[in-house]
């Protein structure tokens, strides 16, 4: 989580962060069905919330909001995980 904390706000638009120390690197994300996207393509490829998402939940206090990013086969697995040490 803390490496989620090198990405600031641009303060250009709302939902753009910028890589602190450099500018040029900057992700606008979008809004969509009530949950952020990432044009990074971490989010769509894995399932599971890039650091970049994270950032701007972080930022908004939604912290509760990480697990809608993470897919069922995600909660799937978990459960198998803690079923296993049952
Ligand atoms: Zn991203």
């Amino acid at each position: 989580m803390m490496r989620s904390m090198t990405w600031i706000p641009s303060g250009e638009k709302p939902l753009e962060i910028m890589k602190a120390g450099n500018s040029q690197i900057k992700y606008l994300l979008v809004e969509e069905d009530h949950k952020l996207c990432c044009p990074c393509g971490f989010y769509r490829a894995m399932s599971m919330p890039c650091e970049h998402i994270l950032r701007i939940l972080t930022q908004e206090g939604k912290e509760t909001d990480i697990l809608k990013y993470f897919s069922a086969k995600w909660h799937q697995s978990r459960r198998a995980v803690s079923a296993s040490y049952v």
